[in-house]
C-alpha cells in the first residue's frame, strides 16, 4: 500500500498551483490566494517567497490603501523575466510570439502564407527568421522556459489546404518531418543569437493541434473560464474542434480523438481532403462557404470576411452561401449538444464571424433537435481571445512543465 504524499509533494504541488494561479490571474493578492488555495496566510507567504527567490513573481504594496489596516501584499508574474516562444501554422499564415509568464504577448511576428501544401522547409524557414528575430530583441536576462507549435493537423488534400501532418487533433505531431525539421532550426537560430538567458538548454519544442491549443487557452483565460465540458469549433481553411469533459482534454485512444470535422453527415457530399466524403468541413469550411458564394476558393480568412459584409449589405448570393452553411452548421451543432450535453459550445477562427451571421439559424436547429433538457443551461459563445487564440494555447502548452513543478524545472 502506497503511503499518502510527503511533505515534499504536497510542497511542490502547492507551488504549482499557487504559480499557476497567478499565472491565470495575472496579479492577486495573498488574501485572494489563501481564500482560492486552501492554504493558511503563512504558507502562501512561505511559498510565494520560494517564488520569489526564483524570479518567477514579484510581490508588492497595492496603491489602493483605502481601506483600514495592512494591505495584502499582491502577487505578480515575472512577465518580463520568463517567457516562452509560440509559434503557429495556420492555413493561411505562420505566426510567432514571444509570451511572458501571465499570458503576456511581448513580441509577435507574422507572415502570411499561399494557400495549399506545403513543404517542411516552406514552413520552418519563415519560423526560424522569426525566432531569429524576437531572440536579438528579447533582453539578456530574460529566461526562455519553452517553446511550442500549433498546427493545422489535418492530413494532405486536395482542396488547397495546408497539411503538414497526417496526425489528428490532439495528437503530439513531434514526430512529424516539419516539427523535428522546426527544433532544429529553433536551437541553431536561438544559438547562433546568444539566447536565452537562464541556466539551462531550451526545452524541446512541443506540438498540438491548433484547435485543441485555441479551446485550451479559451479554457484557461477566455470565454470557457471555470466550465468543465465545452465543445469547442475552429474553422481554419478546414474545421477541426476540441471537446472538453470533465475539464479534460479528449483525446481517444491515440490522441487523435475529436475530429469533429470529419464527421460524415452528407454521404452524397464532396470528397474531403481526409480521403472521406461528405465531412461536416465539406458543408461549414471556408471552402464550402467561398465556392457557395463564387469566391475564390483560397482566399482564406479574407475571403469569408468579404462574404460575410456583402451578405449584410444584401448581396444575395452571398446571403444565400451563408444561409447553406448556416443550416449545416445548425445541425451538426445539435448532433454534438445530443452527444455531449455540454454547458458551452464556442466559435473561434473563421466559424466564429459565420456563426456571429448565422446565430438565429443555428439556434433554430438546436430547438427543433429533441431532449430539450439537454439544452438547458447550454451557451453557445463565440471565443473572446480573437486571432491570438492559437498562440496564446501554444504558450500555454509551452508553459505547462513550469506550471505542473516550478522549481525542479532546468531552466529554473
Ligand atoms: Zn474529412
Amino acid at each position: 500500500m502506497r503511503a499518502g504524499p510527503s511533505q515534499e509533494e504536497i510542497r511542490r504541488h502547492n507551488l504549482g498551483a499557487l504559480l499557476r494561479s497567478v499565472h491565470v490571474s495575472g496579479a492577486v493578492s495573498r488574501a485572494e490566494l489563501t481564500a482560492s488555495l486552501g492554504l493558511n496566510r503563512s504558507t502562501i507567504g512561505a511559498l510565494t517567497a520560494e517564488l520569489a527567490a526564483a524570479g518567477l513573481v514579484t510581490e508588492e504594496t497595492p496603491r489602493d490603501r483605502g481601506r483600514a489596516g495592512r494591505p495584502s501584499l499582491v502577487v505578480r508574474p515575472e512577465s518580463y523575466q520568463v517567457y516562452v516562444l509560440a509559434f503557429a501554422i495556420e492555413a493561411d499564415r505562420l505566426t510567432a510570439a514571444r509570451v511572458g509568464l501571465g499570458g503576456l504577448i511581448l513580441d509577435r511576428r507574422e507572415t502570411s502564407r499561399p494557400p495549399g501544401e506545403a513543404s517542411p522547409a516552406e514552413v520552418v524557414a519563415p519560423l526560424a527568421e522569426f525566432a531569429r528575430q524576437m531572440a536579438r530583441a528579447t533582453p539578456r536576462h530574460a529566461r526562455l522556459i519553452g517553446s511550442a507549435v500549433a498546427t493545422n493537423p489535418v492530413v494532405r488534400g486536395r482542396n488547397g489546404l495546408l497539411r503538414p501532418g497526417a496526425s489528428g487533433g490532439g495528437a503530439d505531431t513531434s514526430r512529424a518531418p516539419f516539427a523535428s525539421a522546426l527544433t532544429q532550426a529553433l536551437a541553431d537560430a536561438l544559438a547562433r543569437t546568444g539566447s536565452p538567458g537562464g541556466a539551462g538548454r531550451p526545452p524541446a519544442l512541443v506540438s498540438r493541434g491548433c484547435a485543441d491549443l485555441a479551446a485550451l487557452a479559451e479554457y484557461t483565460r477566455g470565454a470557457a473560464t471555470g466550465r468543465a465540458s465545452v465543445i469547442y469549433l475552429h474553422g481554419d481553411g478546414g474545421v477541426d474542434g476540441s471537446v472538453i469533459t470533465g475539464g479534460r482534454q479528449l483525446t481517444g485512444q491515440d490522441g487523435t480523438g475529436g475530429q469533429i470535422g470529419h464527421m460524415v453527415v452528407n454521404p452524397a457530399g464532396q470528397p474531403c481532403g481526409c480521403g472521406s466524403r461528405g465531412c461536416w468541413e465539406t458543408e461549414i469550411g471556408e471552402y464550402a462557404l467561398l465556392s457557395a458564394a463564387g469566391r475564390p476558393a483560397n482566399s482564406g480568412r479574407t475571403g469569408v470576411a468579404a462574404v460575410i459584409n456583402a451578405a449584410s449589405h444584401g448581396d444575395t448570393r452571398a446571403q444565400a452561401a451563408l444561409h447553406q452553411v448556416g443550416e449545416w452548421l445548425g445541425f451538426g451543432v445539435a448532433n454534438l449538444v445530443t452527444i455531449f450535453n455540454p454547458e458551452m459550445v464556442l466559435f473561434g477562427g473563421t466559424l466564429r464571424d459565420v456563426y456571429l451571421a448565422s446565430t438565429a439559424q443555428v439556434g433554430r436547429r438546436l430547438t427543433r433537435a429533441g431532449s430539450p433538457e439537454r439544452r438547458s443551461g447550454l451557451r453557445l459563445r463565440t471565443a473572446t481571445l480573437g486571432e491570438d487564440g492559437v498562440l496564446l494555447g501554444a504558450a500555454e502548452l509551452a508553459f505547462e512543465r513550469l506550471l505542473s513543478d516550478p522549481l525542479t524545472d532546468p531552466a529554473i
